[in-house]
């Protein structure tokens, strides 16, 4: 079977990008943790739209990890990753962890605003510092001309847009849509934690944020909705982190539907945590 070309340095990432470049092309990044499905592909897809040539990057980030998440049994199928980027991506940039923090590695994007506040912050409070500071590198190491994010992940897109902004990294940043199974779940290399059972309660959550959206459509007040959000998750059998409306743009709490705002959950099912949002 093909399997895409691969580098694992920086240096071989910046020749293959420099001599691109050189050519005039535009270039563009995904990046990813692996175990790559059909969302991750639809990003590489959006990518190839965008620009003439596209990087994957493949890398675990151990920082964006807590001590008790799942780092060491985050799934890494780096062989049929490399073998669905075939014909789809030019290249995949897969460095060691040695790589990206070599021994001293000292440095750290701190993040401040109301993208990160709250969320999935107060839940992961080291995550989105381990995230920009990768992603930070990872458009310093390609300088890419284009990076795409999934709006799966809604406040990882806007921390990063406005990190982007705010350290004049060249890059812009594009937000894809979610894809999703038939019956609505978002896609996620998480989901393989699910169990058959959970698996069949999980696309309640994506059909609460809906139910969520008409109802604030509708004209229902804020605080009520997100309250029979909330219940309407339990009685399911998940255990809620967070359902919140917030501000599409800046990620600001909001109670009304003056500007586009967004409705964003996270819960646990068993030991499997999801996340998912919507457009109101
Ligand atoms: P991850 O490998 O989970 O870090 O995700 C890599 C990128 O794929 C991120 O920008 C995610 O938002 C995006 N992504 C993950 N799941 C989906 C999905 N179901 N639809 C679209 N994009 C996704």
């Amino acid at each position: 079977m093909d399997r895409v070309a691969t580098v694992d340095t920086v240096k071989g990432l910046r020749e293959a990008v420099a001599s691109w470049r050189g050519a005039g092309e535009r270039v563009a990044l995904v990046p990813t943790m692996g175990a790559l499905h059909v969302g991750h592909l639809s990003l590489v897809e959006r990518a190839r739209a965008l620009a003439d040539r596209v990087v994957v990057s493949i890398f675990v980030n151990p920082t964006q990890f807590a001590p008790n998440e799942d780092f060491s049994k985050y799934p890494r199928t780096l062989d049929d990753d490399r073998a669905k980027l075939a014909g789809l991506a030019e290249l995949a940039y897969t460095p060691l962890v040695e790589e990206m923090y070599p021994p001293g590695f000292a440095t750290t994007v701190s993040l401040a605003g109301p993208a990160a506040a709250g969320l999935e912050d107060a839940f992961r409070p080291t995550h989105f510092a381990g995230v920009a500071t990768v992603v930070a590198k990872l458009l310093l190491q390609a300088l890419p001309d284009v990076a795409v994010f999934g709006e799966k992940d809604y406040q990882q897109l806007k921390v990063i847009a406005r990190m982007a902004r705010d350290l004049d990294l060249t890059a812009e940043i594009i937000g894809a849509p979610t894809v999703r199974e038939a019956d609505g779940l978002a896609l996620s290399s998480r989901n393989r934690y699910l169990s058959d059972e959970e698996r069949a309660l999980a696309p309640t959550l994506h059909r609460t944020l809906q139910d969520g959206a008409a109802r604030l459509r509708a004209g229902e007040d804020a605080g009520a909705v997100v309250t029979a959000g909330e219940d309407a998750l339990a009685a399911a059998g998940f255990a809620v982190d967070y359902l919140a409306l917030r501000d599409a743009e800046t990620l600001a709490p909001v109670s009304d539907l003056a500007a586009p705002a967004r409705l964003l959950v996270a819960a646990r099912l068993g030991a499997t945590r999801l996340i998912d949002n919507i457009a109101v």
